[in-house]
């Protein structure tokens, strides 16, 4: 059972699904209790012209007022805590007559809040935040529309396969386990919730046996090497947006870089590599690379001795998870709101319901 819109009016709430509404009398919290009578149908308001008979979007109290919402128009109407009022003159009109800005809900919304001195209305990913009285449109507050997301409430979720090449000892085990777990608590910070798929031992696959030491060319983003593509091929159990973490014993670069993670994977088959290693939060780094994230700045190299962003020592760049090596200052690391929004972007983190 899913609910259409709801009206918060003093001793009643009113829930609407469909062409119908329960009327329910309660306090400030619970259930209350359902009143006779009801479900009773919507055109018992008796809103012009049978305005929405077949169900509404979106409902607002405002004290003296109560607004109705459907398709891309409203009904405002005085009444009390009960009954259906008498709706005021002039209604239907459009909802574009509130103005929000950009054209905001103007071919429909999805929700309103009543909230003292400011209202919310909510279409889509986005909401504005208007102040006003009981009557008018009032004015849009400076910063809106804004996403949603920023209420906290949206989770999305990745699914994370292990795989060795390596026999998976306890020592191993353990090494994937705590991996995961730092991973998990990190990412639950930014509202990505961090499922545990399956762990698979290849250590006895003659086949990928020379993967072992696996070439990973100069790791750049999108230019997997052969032994990448051979590797990451293997993706038993693990579907379509799910991404497999391989454990091999070492990195092996073309530019004689001590690589212990590399996130390039084939297009399709996401994933990184790591070496079993201390840092504990190595696949959280080597995951927000699939997830998309860059490094927060980069050390001079051969390739490219002047970064865009160099890496300044004594800054606070260490403290961020997306620091270019492990040595990270005051950790746990941090996860900026730019990246958790870039993270949350990816086609790989999968809405969930809250
Ligand atoms: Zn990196």
């Amino acid at each position: 059972m899913a609910i259409d819109a709801a009206l918060y009016s003093g001793s009643k709430c009113y829930f609407f699904h469909g062409s119908q509404y329960l009327r329910v009398t309660r306090g400030d919290t619970g259930p209350g209790t359902v009143d006779s009578g009801y479900p009773a149908p919507i055109s018992n308001w008796g809103w012009p012209g049978g305005f929405g008979a077949g169900g509404i979007d979106a409902a607002l109290y405002s004290r003296s007022k109560c607004y109705f919402f459907k398709g891309n128009r409203y009904v405002r109407v005085t009444r009390g805590d009960t009954g259906p009022g008498t709706v005021d003159p002039g209604y239907p009109a459009p909802i574009s007559n509130w103005g929000w800005p950009g054209g905001f809900g103007a071919a429909g919304i999805d929700a309103a809040l009543y909230s003292g001195s400011k209202c919310y209305f909510f279409k889509g990913n986005q909401y504005v935040r208007v102040t006003r009285g009981d009557t008018g449109p009032g004015t849009v507050d400076p910063g809106y529309p804004a996403p949603i997301s920023n209420w906290g409430w949206e989770r999305e979720f990745i699914r994370i396969h292990f795989k060795s090449l390596l026999p998976v000892t306890p020592a191993l085990g353990q090494f994937m386990d705590t991996q995961f777990t730092e991973l998990q608590k990190l990412y639950a910070t930014v509202h990505i919730d961090a499922r545990r798929g399956s762990t698979e031992d290849l250590s006895g696959d003659p086949n990928l046996s020379s993967l072992i030491a696996l070439d990973v060319g100069r790791c750049l983003l999108g230019q997997p090497t052969q032994e990448q593509r051979d590797l990451f091929s293997h993706r038993n159990g693990a579907g379509g947006n799910d991404l497999v973490v391989y454990v091999v014993q070492t990195l092996v670069s073309t530019n004689n870089s001590n690589f212990v993670g590399c996130a390039t994977h084939p297009d399709g088959q996401p994933g990184a590599a790591v070496v079993q290693n201390s840092a504990r939060w190595l696949t959280a780094h080597e995951v927000g690379h699939v997830l998309g994230l860059r490094h927060v700045c980069e050390f001079p190299s051969p390739q490219n001795p002047s970064p865009n962003v160099a890496c300044v020592a004594g800054s606070n760049q260490s403290d961020r998870l997306m620091f270019p090596n492990v040595q990270w200052t005051h950790p746990p690391p941090d996860i900026a709101g730019a990246e958790a929004t870039t993270m949350l972007a990816s086609g790989l983190t999968r809405p969930l319901p809250f």
